[in-house]
């Protein structure tokens, strides 16, 4: 026998009992090896000392029932669901029982067979009666004597039975092989549970208090391996990437500096210090700038590529839209001017000419400054001598585009600039390694955009405070879902609604259209215009969702605000309140779930991004809040970042604690955790793409 059939990585068809058949249904689970297997953990757990007697089911309580099948068939309801129902008696009464969508269960529950069955009970206004709504079940085994039942996930196929067997003999098996990788001191230090007794409690607990302690173990786990992989991977580049060191001072700062039209405010130049900091520090900058929309971020990503430019070396600077891209292109050249200072734009939609003029100045260094979109990490650009790296609205990319542009220099000092707040608990896992920026004030003069939301009785009033506005010389943006109408779906189109705002509701004023279908050079005419005041109402959709800077826009009407993610509105608004004047920001449309509802009432009663975010990152849970791909985030197997806060930072300082005294983890004791590290985060590791 080969010599890994005794160890963890043992496929899962050797254990007694999984053959090959059972083996695939465990792929398809993602569970290929034994030690899949013994991480393969229970989603709950079954007290069956707590039997419920039929007879006393009441509506809307979640219970656990033993009984007898008295009858069972598969029925189909008239809208074409299947069901599974089955009649079941125990001493004192009988239920009817009902499987959703499992009609495949009338080959394994069948007439006389002893069942538990956890699940609510619903009262059927049709049948008048009770029911039993099944979320677990069960075969009653007399040979099994446990209190507490570990209910696993499942799929077609396969059973809490079966499933539990061939765990337990995968337990009694190879429990033994299992190996604390924890140092003794720290599992002391935090009470925890070393990891085969915590496997062999979440298995088979025998009691429930025990559970709870176990559970821990592994979630500090996930947790800590992965912020001890964090600071490794951050020592790692601090070392290897011997970041070119600059020279900070120098009267191209103040001139710049004198030329700029504002002060920078303090909050902005405590950043900038920080970043200057960084670039004096002889290794590569490694830099996340937070600042709420509004709060100034570009200008300090133009200082930094200055400092870059005086240091001869080149910037890149990315933008997730073309609309932004060329936006920092006109307001960069306007803040440069006069500086001796080349900056080239590079999008997707330059011709091919044009992009091969910007690819040789930029080859051969005569840029100083580049601006651009996706289209900046194409195989063919070439930097003379990239030396820093800028990535605006970075959340806006996944890792390994931003991996990409980096790699384009050597040792590149990297800033990413990110509007969306990060709530703590992503701050430190997915952002643990960065260095961190905030920008808490926004410049002077502001005052805070007021939201309400618009019933459709008030539609007019709010047209008419529009045109109060307009007179007044503010400009507008009118947002919708979609570019054109559809005939799916019932909505406002930014196309349509132009149309008719212009010829019924705002004849008097200029409306004009913009979203991701407009040509490019179109685009950038309509954004001037707009900047230029010769635009009153801009009918948009989200396409000036970022960055977008037009302060003399002061009244936002966003349609279908159900539509939209927490997020994107917030972005959107910020596109308001920019300058001077009071703004205003108008929600139409209607939320009817509980989610939107949450959306609108979160939007209603603050403007504070960090407070938005933390919403957002509660309703749509982390995966989704930065993209399950982009994120980085890894797959835990029990921890949930939001729910388990407190043991993150638990966790994290201890992490950060023993790499003080350990850098590198190679003290005889810590030597089984840097296994542990390297086995679940070489990969991250390599690709310097940890954050
Ligand atoms: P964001 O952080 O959202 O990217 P911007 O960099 O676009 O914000 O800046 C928003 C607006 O504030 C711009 O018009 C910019 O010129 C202006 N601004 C930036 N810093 C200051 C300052 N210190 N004082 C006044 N206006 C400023
Ligand atoms: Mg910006």
């Amino acid at each position: 026998m080969p010599e890994f059939t005794a160890g963890l990585k043992t496929p899962v068809r050797y254990i007694k009992g999984a053959g090959p058949k059972i083996s695939k249904l465990f792929e398809r689970m993602g569970v290929s090896t034994v030690e899949d297997l013994l991480y393969f953990l229970p989603r709950s757990y079954e007290d069956r000392s707590l039997i419920a007697p039929i007879s006393t089911l009441r509506p809307d309580q979640e219970v656990l029932i033993k009984g007898r099948v008295v009858k069972a068939k598969a029925e189909r309801t008239r809208r074409g669901f299947s069901l599974f129902k089955a009649v079941i008696q125990d001493e004192s009464g009988s239920v009817v029982a009902v499987w959703f969508n499992q009609a495949f269960l009338d080959k394994v529950i069948k007439k006389d067979k002893v069942l538990y069955i956890a699940g609510k009970a619903i009262y059927n206004n049709y049948s008048g009666s009770l029911e039993l709504n099944v979320k677990n079940y069960d075969f009653y085994d007399e040979a099994q004597n446990e209190q507490i039942i570990p209910i696993y996930p499942l799929t077609e196929g396969l059973y809490q039975k079966k499933l539990r067997k061939i765990i337990r003999t995968a337990l009694e098996k190879y429990l033994n092989v299992v190996r604390e990788f924890f140092p003794q001191k720290l599992i002391d230090q935090h009470k925890l549970t070393d990891l085969p007794q915590a496997l062999q409690t979440l298995h088979l607990p025998s009691d429930l208090s025990q559970i709870e302690n176990a559970r821990r173990r592994i979630i500090f786990d996930d947790l800590f391996i992965f912020q001890l992989g964090l600071g490794m991977r951050s020592s790692f580049l601090k070392k290897r990437q011997a970041g070119s060191v600059f020279k900070v001072e120098g009267d191209l700062i103040s001139r710049f500096m004198d030329a700029l039209p504002f002060e920078l405010t303090g909050a902005q130049k405590k950043v900038f210090a920080e970043i200057k900091q960084d670039l004096l520090s002889g290794h590569a900058m490694n830099r996340l700038l937070q600042g709420d929309v509004g709060s100034g971020k570009t200008i300090l990503a133009v200082l930094t590529a200055v400092l870059a430019h005086r240091n001869g070396l080149q910037t890149a600077m990315m933008a997730p839209t073309e609309i932004l891209a060329r936006q920092h292109m006109a307001k960069v050249s306007q803040f440069l001017d006069g500086l001796g200072f080349k900056v080239v734009l590079l999008v997707g939609s330059l011709s091919n000419k044009e992009k091969k003029v910007a690819y040789k100045i930029i080859e051969n260094g005569e840029a100083d400054l580049v601006i651009g979109t996706h289209a900046l990490i194409e195989e063919g650009v070439k930097f003379k001598n990239l030396g820093l790296v800028i990535v605006d609205e970075q959340q806006r990319f996944g890792v390994m585009q931003r991996a990409r542009l980096a790699k384009k220099g050597k040792a590149s000092h990297v800033l990413v600039m990110t509007a969306t707040p990060i709530p703590r608990s992503l701050a430190l896992t997915l952002y643990g390694d960065l260095d961190k920026s905030i920008i808490d004030e926004l410049p002077p003069g502001r005052t805070p955009v007021q939201t309400h939301f618009v019933t459709e009785a008030k539609r007019q009033s709010a047209y008419d405070f529009i045109k109060k506005e307009i007179r007044a010389g503010r400009q507008v943006y009118v947002v919708c879902p979609l570019v054109q109408e559809s005939e799916k779906l019932d909505l406002k189109a930014a196309k349509e609604e132009a149309m008719y705002l212009q010829s019924q509701v705002f004849k008097e004023f200029k409306v004009a259209l913009i979203h991701g279908k407009v040509k490019a050079n179109e685009k950038d005419r309509i954004m001037r215009d707009f900047l230029d005041k010769k635009i009153n109402i801009l009918v948009s959709t989200t396409v000036i969702e970022v960055g977008i800077d037009v302060p003399n826009a002061a009244v936002m009407l966003i349609e279908h605000v159900e539509r939209f993610g927490l997020s994107a509105l917030h972005q959107l608004r910020g596109r308001i309140g920019r300058g001077a004047a009071q703004s205003y920001c108008f929600l139409c449309g209607n939320p009817k779930t509980p989610e939107a509802k949450s959306r609108v009432k979160a939007m209603l009663s603050t403007n504070d991004g960090f407070k938005i975010a933390e919403v957002d990152l509660k309703l749509r849970g982390p995966g989704e809040f930065y993209g399950e791909k982009q994120s980085g985030l890894p797959e835990f197997r029990l921890a949930d970042i939001i729910r388990d806060e407190p043991i993150l930072l638990k966790a994290r300082a201890a992490a950060f604690n023993l790499l003080k005294n350990d850098p590198s983890l190679s003290q005889t004791e810590n030597i089984p955790l840097k296994a542990e590290v390297l086995r679940r985060y070489k990969k991250y590791l390599n690709l310097g793409i940890l954050n």
